[in-house]
């Protein structure tokens, strides 16, 4: 075997992330991803998932995903654009868009490849993304396939997005804005009705990635869009079933033409193997529920509020949150991780969230409170909190 089989140059890599603190193993789960779970064989209140609303583990979703089995089996055998397309599938796009209240919407495997799929089957030569600083990792991989020009805009600053406009704008054929409508590490709101009144003074498409909006803001958790009354203005309102619903796959809900358009060039819908019907079928039963009733969403927003209420009482910095997402600022890098793992010995597990996730210097703890947490839990968790950032010197 030749010396370049044996990947010195990744072992180096690897090496590296040894010397610098960051090399990690993965934590391992051994229960369903609730409001208390069993991770590397200890039970500790989870603050750390996306699952918002608690609907991962629930009895009434778990049961027809198990019924999608004996229907459809396991798999889906096949693209979607083959034989992969189930009635569910089809049942699933558009119980989407009835929820977002969008003429049509079109499921992918998950949040990651949608944007991976989408943004690249929208633009084209010629064209112009411009993109929040803070969107997510799966926004700037999609907009690096796509053979459109990419700039960028300084966090929700709208003179900054202005000025882009103004300087470009009139340059290019198409110009796409896209944002998080939630911004997962800080959890603030992206200013969409600024951002749709620039686009509209500018002629320019919108893109909302609500991955961490869904389920979450609006009624019942429809989303941004909805929490802000800006249906039929944001040409692409992009989601996920992977956080709040509970499930897996991804979706853009949209109107007819680009629906069409996503259905024949969406290279995830022509490449890849769509999601599992069990997993179809949970996701359509969770968005029937949250239409059906706002209590899953009352509770997380009850929750949510009175965990951030509880932690800035004690002294502790939230930032800019406006959402359950609950940062916790600590600042310096090494007291950010020996929180965390202090957490977890005492029985709370949240990640700490480090550079180059967030700048240099602006560690924190992301705290991901959930529909699921009891109060009894809430204040388990609080005192942990309390008494640990005694322990290391934070409070
Ligand atoms: C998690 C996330 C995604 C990816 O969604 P998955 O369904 O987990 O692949 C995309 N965008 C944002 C903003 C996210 O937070």
């Amino acid at each position: 075997m030749s010396k370049i089989h044996e990947l010195g140059y990744l072992a180096e890599k690897v090496e590296e992330l040894k010397n610098t603190g960051v090399y990690r193993k993965l934590p391992i789960l051994e229960s369903p991803c609730d409001a208390e779970i069993i991770l590397n064989g200890k039970k500790v209140i989870n603050l750390s998932s996306n699952n918002y609303l608690g609907f991962a583990n629930h009895p009434r979703i778990k049961e027809v995903a198990k019924q999608a089995i004996d229907t459809y089996g396991v798999g889906s055998g096949a693209v979607r654009t083959i034989v992969g397309n189930t009635a569910l599938h089809e049942e699933l796009d558009r119980t989407i868009a009835t929820f977002k209240r969008e003429d049509a919407a079109i499921a992918f495997q998950s949040g990651f490849n949608c944007n991976a799929g989408a943004i690249q089957a929208i633009t084209e030569k010629g064209d112009l993304i411009i993109s929040d600083s803070l969107n997510h990792a799966s926004i700037i991989d999609g907009c690096r396939l796509s053979r459109a020009d990419k700039t960028v805009f300084q966090h929700s600053d709208m003179e900054d997005l202005e000025r882009v406009l103004k300087e470009r704008r009139e340059n290019y054929r198409n110009v796409l804005i896209i944002t998080d409508g939630v911004f997962s590490m800080d959890g603030d709101i992206a200013k969409l009705p600024e951002i749709v009144a620039l686009a509209e003074k500018y002629e320019c498409m919108t893109y909302v990635d609500d991955a961490h909006g869904s389920g979450v803001l609006g009624e019942s958790g429809r989303g941004t869009v909805d929490h802000f009354g800006l249906h039929g203005r944001v040409d692409f309102s992009m989601g996920t079933l992977s956080k709040a619903i509970g499930s897996i796959g991804g979706y853009v809900a949209c109107n007819k033409t680009a629906y069409e358009w996503l259905n024949h060039r969406g290279r995830p819908i022509l490449f890849s193997t769509s999601i599992p019907p069990a997993s179809v079928a949970a996701a359509i039963e969770a968005i029937k529920m949250l239409m059906e009733s706002t209590e899953y969403t009352d509770r997380l927003w009850n929750n949510a509020r009175y965990f951030k209420e509880k932690l800035t009482a004690l002294g502790f910095d939230t930032g800019n949150s406006e959402t359950p997402i609950t940062p916790v600022m600590v600042g310096d890098e090494a007291k950010t991780m020996a929180f965390s793992r202090k957490l977890l010995e005492n029985g709370v597990y949240v990640s700490g969230i480090v550079f180059p996730t967030v700048p240099r210097g602006a560690g924190r703890l992301r705290c991901m409170v959930t529909a699921g947490h009891t109060k009894e839990q809430l204040d388990q968790a609080i005192t942990i909190f309390e008494n640990t950032a005694q322990e290391i010197g934070i409070l």
